[in-house]
């Protein structure tokens, strides 16, 4: 089951057909998660950015995020369900993180609109949670801003199993979805170590790590570093990119690992396939 679900993940966020490379024919138990089906990388569907006359034919919308034109500015609108905000320190590190690694004048968390939820036993499927962020990621931005949506939501995702729960999603390219119910009855709220912001900080960071094209999930990888049994993940467990950092089976690690880790915690070899981009004339 453990295994079918971390296909299931990876489907999500294939783009260049994780699942071919896979020997594992296990169907998909669930409708929502062929929604990013057959299509291909750079033509995502839906663009809730008014476009601002930017030539985005045959460019990967995860070259917008890295590189600094033509979109100088970025920014992650926040929709909150179950009445969830980010935790500002954890907005905080995020910016200032995303700032350091990719190229932007500047990186913003704004936080749109905050929802009443579904309720703590809800179990969200991923065709809910795409048609959600269709329907909220409404918030317009200005002329050379990028925008990247973020779902934050109560209830837990459909895809929990007794092996494991979910805590992010990753749909191509525009929206991510944190688990901020899930996480929270993981975590040690009470600890003054503050594990439950710790873990905001990991699976936001490894779902931003999606949408920018890691691992080999549409970037191209400067030395090989992917994890070919779980997608578009790290082989190395000392990368946020680690496949079980989305997951409940690796959320000890994470905190212990990437609280206040350099770069989110994205290693070399990760920062390597950015810059690559980023640098490129
Ligand atoms: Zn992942």
């Amino acid at each position: 089951m453990k295994h079918a679900r971390r296909l299931l993940l990876a489907s999500l966020l294939a783009l260049s057909a994780c699942e071919d490379s896979s020997p594992d024919p296990t169907p998909l138990p669930d409708a929502g998660a062929a929604a990013d089906a057959g299509v291909p990388p750079g033509t995502p569907p839906g663009e809730p950015v008014p476009d601002a006359g930017t030539p985005t034919t045959n460019v990967p919308r995860f070259e917008h995020y890295i590189r600094r034109q033509p979109y100088p500015r970025m920014v992650l609108e926040v929709d909150g369900w179950g009445g969830y905000t980010p935790t500002a320190s954890v907005a905080d590190k995020l910016t200032k993180g995303l700032l350091g690694i990719l190229d932007k004048e500047s990186v913003e968390v704004r936080v749109d609109q905050a929802f009443p939820g579904k309720g703590k036993d809800h179990a969200w499927t991923n065709q809910e949670l795409l048609a959600l962020a269709e329907e909220t990621g409404t918030l317009e931005v200005p002329v050379g801003t990028i925008k990247l949506h973020v779902l934050l939501v109560d209830g837990h995702s459909a895809m929990d199993t007794d092996q494991g729960r979910v805590l992010g999603l990753a749909f191509p390219w525009t929206h991510l979805v944190l688990f901020r119910q899930t996480m929270d009855t993981l975590c040690n709220k009470g600890s003054p170590l503050n594990p439950c912001a710790k873990a905001e900080l990991g699976v936001w960071a490894h779902e931003v790590g999606h949408q920018l094209g890691l691992v080999s999930n549409g970037l191209a990888m400067s030395t090989p570093h992917k994890d070919e049994t779980h997608g578009a993940h790290d082989a190395s467990d000392t990368c946020i990119m680690y496949w079980a950092y989305e997951g409940s089976s690796g959320l000890a690690d994470l905190i212990g690992l990437f609280g206040d880790a350099p770069n989110l915690g994205f290693d070399a070899a990760c920062l390597a396939d950015l810059d690559a981009v980023k640098n490129r004339p």
